[in-house]
């Protein structure tokens, strides 16, 4: 069974410095920093995990996780050059209300917990990746939380690596119950899918 790294991106594989350095790639659809991707890659094999999406990313992918932007196909491109690859995305539970403020850490503990739920059979153990408080108890014992300033470091990468090897899934209380269900409810599910060009 696979540890599950959930995965925000901007925050994460991007910085606000970076951003800054990198005018050029951006007007090219770039926006990810290439060598966070590799401390990324780092993680994931050494913890054997796979990665589901929770950023708002999702909303540039269909639901079979095909790319529908430059953006989304230079996210995958860079990801395929580490042999990485997104194996499934959060449920949607934002609101009208959510998206037009932008407020998405509000709903994001949430539709990682309802993943949880959904897929809690076939799992090791999981960690969160997001540079934003997540306003959730129990998310925040398992999320790393880099400086947006700064993107991913090694020492985040370490601090995830603790998380999923060292504590049993035993110990962790049982995951809460479900958040309610609601319209436009998609993505959910588990969806393995490697992508070749
Ligand atoms: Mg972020």
């Amino acid at each position: 069974m696979p540890n599950i790294l959930f995965l925000d991106i901007d925050g994460v594989l991007n910085s606000i410095l970076w951003n800054d350095s990198h005018q050029k790639e951006i007007c090219d659809g770039t926006l990810i920093d290439e060598d966070k991707i590799k401390l990324l890659a780092s993680l994931v094999k050494e913890t054997d995990s796979e990665i589901i999406l929770h950023s708002g990313w999702r909303s540039w992918f269909d639901t079979t996780l095909n790319p529908l932007c430059t953006e989304a196909d230079k996210l995958i491109a860079l990801l395929e050059k580490e042999n990485l690859h997104i194996s499934g995305m959060t449920p949607d539970l934002t609101t009208e209300k959510i998206r037009k403020t932008k407020k998405f850490s509000l709903v994001k503990a949430d539709e990682i917990l309802l993943w949880l739920n959904l897929h809690n059979s076939c799992i090791t153990n999981w960690v969160v990746l997001d540079d934003l408080d997540l306003h959730n108890k129990q998310i925040k014992r398992h999320q790393v939380k880099p400086d947006p300033t700064i993107g991913l470091t090694p020492e985040n990468v370490k601090q995830a690596v603790k998380i999923l090897l060292d504590n049993k899934r035993g110990k962790f209380t049982k995951i809460i119950a479900l958040p309610q269900k609601r319209d436009g409810l998609r993505a959910g599910h588990f969806c393995k899918k490697t992508y070749s060009k």
